[in-house]
């Protein structure tokens, strides 16, 4: 089961927080006994980090079934767009946070690729904010609205999650949606969950 992950995003920290995040809430994971201070780089296949820490004494009390035995939680800090599923790279469609309306990129079924005319300047944004955090280059202005927000404002669908911290679950069975609401709670911010399969 090592290529399945989860993965909970912190959509709302910076990347200049992200470090002393990580480490308090590695801290909790590790007083709960869900993880050990001991890294691995078994059995994961992360885009952004090489090991992860290994499974505690007390692993079983985050999942919903202990079906069978965990890989490496990897922590991730710095900006990225994290995607679930099989690793598509592109978001379905984003929705303007001034006038709700949702701009589609991929008209699932018609069409399984983005409209690139649609999709490139979202795209750019994504870039922008991955590389600066922040400025001109991180807004998308809406076709309904005409407002330009940033990126990291627009709402993404779940799968498509913007965010500067983030928890991947290398191999891990069900996380149970208590552990996920705890973990979120101990963020203190809003967070995104992810399945996926690498
Ligand atoms: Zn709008």
């Amino acid at each position: 089961m090592g290529d399945y992950f989860e993965r909970v995003v912190d959509l709302e920290v910076t990347q200049e927080e992200a470090g002393e995040a990580a480490a308090r809430a590695i801290d909790w994971l590790v007083a709960e006994g869900v993880v050990t201070r001991e890294t691995d780089g078994d059995r994961m296949y992360s885009l952004y980090a090489d090991e992860g820490h290994v499974p505690g004494p007390r692993w079983a009390e985050a999942v919903v079934h202990d079906g069978w035995e965990p890989g490496p939680l990897a922590v991730v800090t710095g900006r990225h767009h994290h995607v679930g599923g099989q690793g598509e790279d592109d978001a379905e469609y984003a929705v303007c946070p001034h006038c709700a309306t949702r701009t589609t990129f991929i008209d699932y079924p018609a069409s399984f690729e983005p409209d690139e005319t649609v999709w490139a300047p979202f795209r750019a944004a994504v870039e922008a904010w991955e590389a600066t955090g922040a400025g001109e280059a991180t807004l998308v202005t809406c076709g309904a609205c005409g407002t330009a927000s940033p990126v990291t404002g627009w709402q993404w669908p779940d799968e498509y999650a913007l965010g500067a911290l983030a928890f991947e679950f290398w191999g891990w069975p069900p996380l149970s949606d208590e552990f996920v609401a705890g973990l979120t709670d101990r963020l203190g911010h809003r967070t995104a969950r992810h399945m996926g399969k690498f």
